[in-house]
């Protein structure tokens, strides 16, 4: 069975078409990303508006391209994300996907984004056991127990306040680097020492929720320092500060996903969205896997980002597991919860 995925729930309009078999393998036929990052750069975030026009010009030559590539004229089911995201750009990807699954005559599954991030691993490193994910992006912060991918999951945590990735592009700002700052703050601190300043490690007080995160903290505490050193006329230490800040995020995310993990009774964790990307993130995850004996699972850093690959993963999931295709009256959920793995419509 063919199954075509297709993303449009923040700035990348992504197609991506994938093979699956009896036996459970998944196989990637196409993978085609158009992404409007770089108009969204000068603005310093991602403007919502911006990014629907760009999936409008974006979705039918990218359509065609992953045709072109996977070499087929249609799939035999169409899947794409129905929610959480941005109203305006999944709008774009959830009509394109209706109209070519109702013109082609095969069964449209709407299913959720965030599902898509765990899905995407079975390509790289097989069938997924029961784990916990930790996802992690600009728009994304989320602890997850995955049980059985064609089946709801189960939140356990996520941010009161800013996603990681988004708190990583806010305090690259305030350090002049640019945008997405992510990459850059990560460059900036290599240079820098981690321990040199003492910023607050977010919700891991002992009256804390156990698996939920909060940024704003640890953000208002580089700004706090930055402003000190400019009225006292001092030089700001970039890279100690970008080192200091990604410890801090780095500790909290990697402490709690093994928290998690020991907690649910689960020997696999998984990761996903593009602040995976982060050197820190996955160093301190890779050895706090180690010391637990957990196995760790990344997907390659094109699939931790949005594509269609993903989603076409997930709805591969769904067919496979029984379920019944979305109704093509499915309307976009901006503020999908994430136990909801498909619309019924
Ligand atoms: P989503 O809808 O999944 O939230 P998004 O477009 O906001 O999508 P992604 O494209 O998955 O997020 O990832 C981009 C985010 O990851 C940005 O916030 C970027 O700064 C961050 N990021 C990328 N590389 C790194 C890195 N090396 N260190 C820290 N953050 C990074
Ligand atoms: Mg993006
Ligand atoms: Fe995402």
């Amino acid at each position: 069975m063919i199954v075509m995925g297709i993303e449009s729930s923040c700035d990348e309009t992504g197609v991506g078409i994938v093979r699956w078999d009896a036996a459970g393998t998944c196989e990637l036929m196409a993978d085609e990303v158009a992404s409007s990052v770089d108009e969204h750069a000068r603005y310093g975030g991602v403007v919502p508006e911006v990014a629907s026009r760009a999936h409008l010009e974006a979705i039918v030559p990218t359509m065609r391209r992953a045709l072109a590539a996977a070499d087929i004229d249609r799939p035999d089911a169409v899947a794409v994300t129905i929610g959480p995201g941005l109203a305006g750009a999944l709008l774009v990807g959830v009509a394109a996907a209706k109209a070519y699954a109702a013109a082609w005559g095969v069964p449209f599954y709407a299913v959720n984004h965030l599902g898509g991030h765990v899905a995407v691993d079975t390509l790289e490193h097989g069938p997924m056991p029961s784990c916990v994910a930790l996802l992690v992006s600009g728009g994304h912060t989320h602890l997850l127990h995955v049980d059985d991918l064609s089946r709801p999951i189960a939140e356990l945590g996520t941010t009161v306040d800013d996603a990681a990735g988004e708190a990583f592009d806010k305090v690259a700002r305030l350090l002049g680097l640019g945008y997405p700052g992510g990459p850059a703050l990560d460059d900036a601190a290599r240079e820098g020492d981690p321990t040199a300043i003492a910023f607050p490690r977010g919700m891991t007080g002992p009256r804390d929720a156990r698996y939920d995160f909060s940024f704003s903290g640890v953000k208002t505490a580089v700004a706090r320092f930055v402003e000190a050193r400019h009225r006292a006329g001092d030089p700001i230490p970039v890279a100690d500060i970008a080192a200091s800040f990604q410890e801090s995020v780095a500790d909290v995310l990697t402490m709690k996903a093994v928290r998690a993990a020991t907690d649910v009774d689960v020997d696999t964790i998984v990761l996903g969205g593009g602040a995976t990307a982060n050197s820190r993130i996955r160093s301190l995850i890779e050895r706090r896997c180690a010391d637990q004996g957990l196995t760790l699972r990344i997907p390659k850093p094109r699939l931790c980002t949005d594509n269609g690959v993903m989603i076409a993963a997930l709805g591969a999931h769904l067919v496979a597991g029984g379920a019944q295709p979305s109704a093509l009256t499915a309307v976009t959920d901006p503020g999908l919860s994430v136990a909801t793995s498909q619309v019924p419509g």
